[in-house]
């Protein structure tokens, strides 16, 4: 505010018999494009006696503050109409990128967020700042490798595209408590106003972490209420890698490739589009390598839910099961923890074990499944003697296989897989040598170990006892 005497203002009223009068004027510059009326009185001011002393300095912040605010509306106009830019966040996509990917099945948030970094480091190969995660490899032998792989550190990148120079930043921003990292956001920018070159990019960047993710399969675990990917996705397992007794494999992914193949049955029927299976048997006898090599046959994810996990829950349990990502198996393992023991009157006793999720509870979820897309639960259990036929009942169980201790067949098919180059009587041999020198029931899980033990050396895998 400034105390001045008003001598004539064009466009003010100024009562003729009063122009003594003190005026007290709040005057706003709002833009270096503001009327003609204040460098008037801007004019008029500097005549004034009580205000010009100080006017050269005002008059000069007050051009700098003006031409401040010109440069930042030019900008933004400039960047408004000569440059198009995209936000992709830790969330997912915005603005209309959400539209163009609606249709596609394969869109998740996250998943978006993490094409889009990997496409950009192949583009921005050059730069100079970069974060590095690690790739993790298991093969079916259980043999562990990792990879060194390298994204576009939080910062400035440039990199060219189809011919056009584009500026990526990356923000790491403060921390998502619900999804417990770091939220974070990519800003694509780039010369012309031809939006449509983002649609090439998330196109280009999903085909090629598809056809990556193609040979591998993504296990989900769960977190609070939501499911989420767990590590890197494993190479996928070959089915015949998994050494089964005669004939199991086969009924097992013939019988689930079925029902995959009868949506329309179960929906004209009203019947849950559902199917429970139940391996059991005793521990390493291969049952969870072969629900996941049946994931990756099937081309399917899998979430896995350890009912001995003290934090779950009967309700989290049916939750999760329900909202299961499309086209995955779920893993029910060791389901038997949810038996509680029970005194001779058929009270549950009072239960030390860590499980918190009930037999009850686990029958409601069997029956709860909903949704119309297929649902495929696979359970395992060590101990199918504590489980009574209430969970056997179809619908809850429709089928239920025994996955044994090694048989002889198992032990000459998985010594020829194993060493390729022996012979037909090699196989026989390890049949003998093992009965011989393990007279008990052996599982496959230690009758790999044995073959890793003399993995160079076929002879000795047939000569050295069994530990
Ligand atoms: P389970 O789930 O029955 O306890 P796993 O599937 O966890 O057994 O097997 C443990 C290890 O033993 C895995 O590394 C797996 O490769 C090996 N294994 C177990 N059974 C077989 C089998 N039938 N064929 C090939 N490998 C097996």
């Amino acid at each position: 505010d400034v105390k001045l005497r008003l001598l004539d203002i064009e466009g003010l009223n100024i009562p003729d018999q009063a122009p003594d009068h003190v005026y007290s004027v709040k005057i706003v510059v709002r833009s270096c494009f503001s009327s003609m009326a204040i460098g008037e009185l801007i004019g008029s001011l500097q005549n004034n006696p009580y205000f010009g002393a100080g006017f050269g300095l005002v008059g000069l912040t007050a051009a700098l503050a003006a031409g401040r605010k010109a440069a930042i509306v030019a900008w933004s106009g400039i960047r408004r109409y000569a440059f198009v830019t995209c936000e992709v966040n830790s969330k997912g996509l915005k603005m209309f990128f959400v539209i163009v990917f609606a249709d596609s099945e394969k869109f998740e948030p996250d998943k978006s967020y993490q094409w889009i970094l990997e496409w950009i480091t192949r583009q921005s190969y050059r730069t100079q700042h970069v974060s590095m995660c690690t790739e993790f490899y298991e093969d079916e032998a259980g043999r562990i490798s990792t990879r060194f792989a390298y994204i576009p550190s939080p910062g400035i990148h440039f990199f060219r595209y189809r011919g056009s120079i584009f500026r990526c930043e990356r923000v790491r921003e403060q921390m998502d408590a619900l999804a417990g990292r770091p939220y974070e956001v990519v800003t694509l920018t780039t010369l012309g106003r031809d939006k449509s070159i983002f649609s090439f990019i998330f196109d280009e960047a999903r085909t090629i972490a598809l056809a990556e993710a193609a040979n591998k399969t993504a296990t989900y675990v769960p977190f609070g209420h939501e499911w989420r990917v767990f590590g890197q996705a494993r190479s996928k397992r070959p089915i015949d890698s998994v050494i089964l007794d005669d004939g199991v494999a086969e009924t097992l992914v013939s019988d689930v490739e079925r029902f995959l193949s009868s949506a329309e049955w179960y929906h004209k029927r009203g019947i849950p589009y559902r199917r429970g299976y139940l391996l059991h048997g005793p521990p390493g006898s291969g049952k969870s390598s072969f629900i996941f090599a049946l994931a990756g046959h099937l081309n399917y994810s899998i979430c896995v839910l350890n009912l001995s996990d003290p934090s779950l829950t009967d309700d989290r349990l049916l939750h999760l099961v329900n909202t299961a990502p499309k086209d995955s198996l779920v893993l029910l393992e060791d389901i038997d923890c949810s038996v509680r023991p029970r005194t001779d009157d058929g009270h549950p006793e009072r239960w030390e074990g860590l499980s918190r999720v009930t037999y009850s509870g686990l029958l409601n979820t069997l029956d709860g499944v909903v949704g119309s897309d297929a649902r495929i639960l696979m359970m395992t259990t060590n101990h199918l003697e504590l489980l009574d036929d209430t969970i056997t009942r179809p619908g809850r169980v429709d089928v239920k296989v025994l996955i044994d201790d090694a048989s002889d067949r198992q032990l000459k098919r998985a010594f020829l897989r194993f060493f390729p180059t022996s012979s037909e009587s090699d196989g026989d041999e390890f049949v003998r040598h093992v009965r011989r020198t393990y007279p008990r029931p052996i599982s496959m899980a230690r009758i790999q170990g044995h073959f890793l033990l003399h993995r160079d050396d076929p002879k000795a895998a047939l000569k050295q006892p069994i530990q």
